[in-house]
């Protein structure tokens, strides 16, 4: 099972992307750091 770069949880689907330098992260990591990306534009 994968693990999410952030909160270190065992999750089932891991997201990356450039903005999470490709590291894994879990669904609510990976939604929560796109929602302060978006909130900054
Ligand atoms: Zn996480
Ligand atoms: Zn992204």
């Amino acid at each position: 099972m994968p693990t999410c770069a952030k909160c270190e949880n065992d999750v089932k689907k891991v997201y990356d992307c450039d903005h999470t330098d490709y590291e894994e992260y879990c669904v609510e990591c990976y939604t929560e750091l796109h929602y302060y990306l978006t909130e900054k534009d």
